[in-house]
């Protein structure tokens, strides 16, 4: 067992067992813009976590949320939130206080998150994740919900403009062309 400390908050966890459940999940695949600008914007997430994705055994490229678990974006007026969920094998403290677990069904209202901010757009918000979860060799499993606030690659105004632009361009040496 290895412990990690967040400021208030202790991660009992083993990095072995959550390095062997990364390699047996497969990464992103959806290409909807949201997941597509995630996966371009992975290096600067990476970044970000300083190391504490190795550390714990994360390999952030792998998608591994279940069930309701996955990658949901929220628009903002200037930026685009993005909470991606990774599971580790682990407990958590906050103050020395077990983080409680989770209750099956809708879950934020009622559940304790321990969050942690790692930068202005990155944070971290553990939650002690029921059974239901299925990670093999590990009884006690946390999400760790990765907070990330960026930009769209690009917008969908831009997107058109673009087009246009190429197609116009195109358009005009067929014209010359076909004269
Ligand atoms: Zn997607």
């Amino acid at each position: 067992m290895e412990i990690l400390k967040l400021g208030d908050i202790e991660i009992e966890y083993s990095s072995d067992i959550n390095r062997a459940f990364y390699a047996r999940q497969d990464g992103f695949y959806c290409d909807c813009p949201d997941c597509l600008n995630y996966l371009d914007k992975l290096p600067i997430v990476k970044n970000l976590m300083n190391g504490l994705d190795e550390k714990l055994g994360i390999d952030l490229s792998k998608d591994v949320g279940q069930g309701m678990d996955e990658l949901t974006p929220h628009d903002s007026k200037n930026h685009r939130l993005y909470v991606i969920p990774y599971y580790i094998r682990g407990k958590c403290k906050i103050n020395a206080k077990n983080l409680t677990q989770q209750q099956n069904g809708p879950i934020w209202p009622n559940t304790v998150i321990a969050k942690y901010q790692l930068d202005e757009n990155l944070s971290l918000l553990i939650t002690n994740t029921p059974e239901s979860v299925q990670f093999k060799g590990a009884e006690n499993i946390l999400t760790i919900w990765l907070e990330f606030k960026t930009r769209l690659r690009y917008n969908s105004n831009e997107k058109e403009v673009n087009k246009t632009g190429v197609n116009g361009f195109w358009n005009e040496i067929m014209k010359a062309l076909t004269k």
